[in-house]
């Protein structure tokens, strides 16, 4: 049988559940990724992510060719050709099946429905697949039959509910005799890209092997201190695991096995760093389940229906120095330094800079998430939805809106020395941990750095009015 593998957010070999079948029951797989420029910049995705997966195909295509399966790039328009082209390839190489592992969103959904009619018209079968968390969105509900959109239920049925055998991602990719239908045509093929992004990619180095590599050195080196770690922007304490999930390199399921694996497979007990980070992982599982179960998410609505009442500020100067790394607030500044640097962002800093976005600037919240996605290596739909509105307080389960950060004492609790400042900011490099955090005015002048956008206390007030006025 002839079959075609349609990859998409999954660009690996393990675990790739549409993959792993299609292996079983095929005797030639044409291998096709879809690649849309247009279609790329209408989602605002980063021209360092577009950078990322041009590199990660690369390397797919590698790991597929000692599969014998060619991988074949097809050139599209946007999601609204995808059920033409496939169908076009697929009836030209007379491919009986398709297959995929889903992707979340509305946008993805309805193409989806269009693709399969399509291919079923021509009596082309689809079989598709879920990757991208461990239980199938949607199916964890509340007691009264309702998606959860609080995280610490959400996480408690996670993990009652959680079986082993879900992480059961073994598959010996035996070398099979396929006959190999097409070249594959990577080498010739025109992606268009313009790389206008300033990032060494040495630090993001593409493919499966370095995922994995990523993964047991943190596991190794990291995990056990995560929970006294992860906070501190300098100690590099987190995984950055968040591009390749993001892409597909790796996948959750791999992730939480091998944490589970070090810690006796307890979720509870055991390594306080294991557990803690697990977590995360299941953050992640949690706002992907929200943007299946609320589809006013993917239509860039808040969570909190009153919060469309709030009347949002917009300052073009204030806008572009938040931007530039030159709010006059150093832990703001080096923390979007550090993404024009690195296209990532540590977690810790991402909700500093959000808050200080929506609440003390009050900008609306969706123009933030734009500039992340449209910035960001690990640009994720789903997470960057979900910590914009927890940031702006628009979300589900998100901070109180009163709940405001400060700025300084978030730099003086989780960067103490200010050696974090100094990396990202070279211009205070000189500067004393006692002033560093908010450097008195001779010493701007002094350092070249900026005044303040904004006066802390007042713009608090202000936001605090403006949520009060939207709830009344
Ligand atoms: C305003 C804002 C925007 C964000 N945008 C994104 C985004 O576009 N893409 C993205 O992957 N994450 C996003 N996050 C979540 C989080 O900041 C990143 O996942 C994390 O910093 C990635 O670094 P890491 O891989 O070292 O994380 P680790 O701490 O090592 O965590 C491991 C993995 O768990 C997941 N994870 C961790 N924290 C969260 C979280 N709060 N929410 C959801 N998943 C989480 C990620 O997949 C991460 O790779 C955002 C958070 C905020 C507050």
């Amino acid at each position: 049988m002839k079959t075609l593998v349609w990859f998409r957010s999954d660009l690996r070999l393990e675990d790739n559940p549409a993959l792993k079948n299609a292996f079983i029951e095929s005797d030639e797989i044409h291998a096709v990724f879809i690649y849309s420029k247009v279609q790329l910049k209408r989602h605002n995705e980063s021209n360092i992510k577009i950078d990322f997966l041009i590199r990660n195909l690369n390397s797919l295509e590698q790991s597929l060719a000692s599969l014998n399966i060619p991988l074949i790039l097809l050139n599209s328009k946007g999601f609204e050709d995808n059920g033409v082209l496939l169908n076009q390839y697929a009836i030209e190489n007379s491919i009986n099946t398709v297959y995929w592992n889903n992707q979340f969103g509305e946008d993805e959904e309805i193409r989806d429905k269009k693709v399969s009619k399509i291919l079923k018209e021509s009596n082309i079968q689809v079989k598709n697949f879920d990757d991208q968390v461990v239980y199938k969105p949607g199916t964890l509900k509340t007691g009264q039959n309702q998606p959860y959109s609080v995280f610490t239920p959400f996480k408690r049925k996670w993990i009652e509910n959680f079986e082993m055998d879900f992480l059961d991602i073994d598959f010996d990719y035996h070398k099979k005799n396929f006959s190999v239908g097409k070249p594959s045509n990577i080498k010739n093929f025109n992606f268009d890209f313009e790389k206008t992004h300033f990032v060494e990619m040495d630090l993001w180095v593409p493919g499966e092997d370095e995922a994995k590599r990523r993964l047991e050195d943190f596991l190794k080196n990291k995990v056990n201190n995560y929970s006294k770690n992860r906070n501190d922007p300098i100690l590099e304490g987190t995984s950055r695991i968040s591009p390749y999930l993001a892409l597909g390199i790796i996948s959750p399921k791999k992730c939480i096995l091998e944490a589970l694996k070090l810690n006796n497979f307890e979720f509870s007990s055991g390594s306080i760093g294991i557990t803690k980070w697990i977590d995360e992982i299941v953050w992640r599982e949690f706002y992907k389940n929200i943007l299946f179960s609320f589809p006013k998410v993917s239509r860039g609505q808040p969570f909190q229906d009153y919060s469309k009442k709030i009347e949002w500020r917009y300052n073009e100067e204030e806008f572009e120095a938040w931007k530039a790394g030159k709010t006059g607030f150093p832990i703001v500044d080096a923390a979007m330094r550090q993404l024009s640097n690195e296209g990532w962002m540590h977690n810790r800093l991402r909700m500093v800079v959000a808050m200080f976005f929506t609440k003390n600037m009050l900008h609306d919240w969706r123009l933030g998430e734009a500039f992340f996605m449209q910035n960001l290596i690990d640009g994720d739909f789903a997470s960057n939805n979900g910590g914009w509105q927890w940031s702006s307080s628009t979300g589900t389960d998100a901070a109180p809106y009163f709940r405001i950060f400060n700025p300084i004492t978030q730099s003086t609790n989780f960067d103490k020395e200010g050696l974090f400042i100094k990396k990202y900011i070279p211009e205070l490099k000189d500067l004393d941990k006692s002033v560093i955090h908010d450097p008195p005015k001779e010493h701007r002048r002094y350092c070249n750095y900026p005044e303040q956008i904004l006066d802390l206390k007042e713009s608090r007030l202000r936001a605090i009015e403006a949520f009060k006025v939207a709830k009344s």
